[in-house]
């Protein structure tokens, strides 16, 4: 069969390398043809042949309200009558500031007196790891395998993400000497990050970690793990950087870090990384921290980072009206959605005898092929990752577009209402069928 979609991806693979501008994009790990998205609208999609899916992707993360929510899109238009771009400071920027700073507390703790705002969630884990470098004057940093804070050079060893999804262990292009400024560990491990420590301690800045894992599937940190590692760098003089790029703002107002806080589980991050949510689907991020820390970039420090497009008005509109609509019933919303579909996905695969577990932090879920929620990244490669290609193909049959990998995370908005839920739901049983048979 060729449709619409077909036709797009032929002539795609002619002018755009893989026919994407974003490898997991292509269904390498699923096959088929990847859906061209025509329009998007609340929870949905529609593609280039005019059919509709149940999206949970949701732009892989950014869309908690719904695609186009009719007033992100009014702000964006109003900022657009105004100018599209000014390479000059302007109010809102500030405004957006001040909201992050805001949100991003629980009781007595406040990490954030200071944001730079920058275009991707690649540009804010960059720059914060130069940061803790200037900072601290030492070189070496710590990420964890499986972990994806986007695809600078010094941080594609045993990444998440993409990098998983195609099996590759890093990026051809990284020079050797980069990549041996990167040490990587197995993640939840405190043993070895206390060992680590032990013998590099006073060349290592910082600890870089996804708040709670989710580009290896969705893998949890355990109680304490978070908290430890910030009392293992501070006391030996190095950053704790939590990236919140894909957590921040989507599983609580104040992030995954929040959730722990309001938890009981508390600690102060030194840098924190958004993307995707501060953005509302437009190309926005940041870096956060202390004044202390933060005042190190230029203009009134030494470590340098720019952007022509940094602090875009459009993308500034967007992130202002989607935080202010981010209330605490959009978070019960989602929470509530995510937490129906996660047992609906577990029964389902349950009653065809498949192994399987359905990891979650927060609002964040996902499925593996394995008999328990995995700790860290060797084990989650061990799963029966063959049985995701069928299960994907038969949701998208019946009209639900999944993450094309069983290395991603599914992502719910606040516009998932029944209907939507229900169409989910239904496909269940045949999708876990299919993986069934696999
Ligand atoms: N950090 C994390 C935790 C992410 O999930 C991602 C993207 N999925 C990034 C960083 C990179 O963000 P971007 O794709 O905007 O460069």
């Amino acid at each position: 069969m060729t449709d619409l979609n077909d036709q797009w991806f032929a002539r795609a693979k002619d002018v755009i390398p893989g026919g994407v501008n974003s490898p997991v994009r292509a269904y390498g790990s699923v096959g088929g043809t990847p859906r061209f998205v025509q329009s998007a609208s609340g929870p949905r999609i529609t593609d280039a042949a005019g059919r509709e899916y149940v999206d949970l992707v949701a732009s892989w993360g950014p869309a908690l309200l719904g695609h186009a929510h009719p007033e992100v899109v009014g702000a964006v238009q109003s900022a657009a009558s105004r100018g599209l771009s000014f390479g000059a400071p302007t109010g809102a920027e500030v405004e957006l500031a001040d909201l992050v700073a805001q949100r991003v507390q629980v009781g007595d703790l406040k990490p954030i007196e200071k944001v730079r705002l920058v275009s991707t969630g690649t540009e804010a884990t960059m720059t914060a790891i130069r940061l803790a470098r200037g900072v601290t004057g030492r070189d070496l940093l710590i990420k964890f395998a499986g972990h994806y804070h986007g695809h600078s050079d010094g941080l594609l060893a045993a990444a998440g993400s993409g990098v998983a999804t195609l099996a590759l262990p890093g990026s051809a292009g990284v020079p050797a000497p980069i990549a041996a400024q990167t040490l990587v560990l197995p993640y939840n491990d405190l043993d070895a990050v206390r060992e680590v420590f032990a013998v590099h301690g006073e060349n290592i800045a910082a600890i870089i970690v996804e708040a709670a894992s989710a580009n290896m599937g969705v893998v949890p940190p355990l109680r304490g793990f978070n908290a430890a590692l910030a009392d293992i760098a501070h006391s030996h003089g190095a950053l704790l950087i939590m990236d919140e790029v894909l957590t921040g703002f989507r599983v609580h107002p104040a992030g995954f870090w929040g959730l722990q806080a309001s938890q009981g589980e508390r600690y102060l991050p030194d840098i924190l990384t958004y993307g995707k949510v501060i953005g509302g689907g437009m190309p926005l991020a940041a870096l956060a921290g202390r004044a202390e820390i933060m005042d190190h970039l230029a203009p009134l420090g030494p470590v340098y980072q720019a952007g022509t497009l940094s602090g875009n008005p459009l993308s500034v509109a967007a992130g202002l009206a989607t935080l202010r609509l981010a209330t605490p019933e959009v978070y019960a919303a989602v929470d509530a959605a995510a937490a129906q579909l996660a047992d609906a996905l577990d029964a389902a695969l349950t009653a065809e005898g498949v192994v399987h577990t359905v990891p979650r932090a927060g609002s964040l879920f996902g499925v593996a092929f394995l008999p328990e929620v995995p700790l860290d990244y060797a084990t989650a490669l061990t799963q029966q990752s063959y049985r995701y290609a069928p299960f994907f193909h038969a949701m998208l049959d019946a009209g639900v577009s999944l993450p094309p990998s069983v290395f991603e995370a599914w992502f719910l908005t606040a516009a998932h209402d029944e209907v939507a839920l229900g169409r989910v739901l239904e496909a269940l049983p045949v999708a876990a069928k299919a993986a069934a048979e696999a």
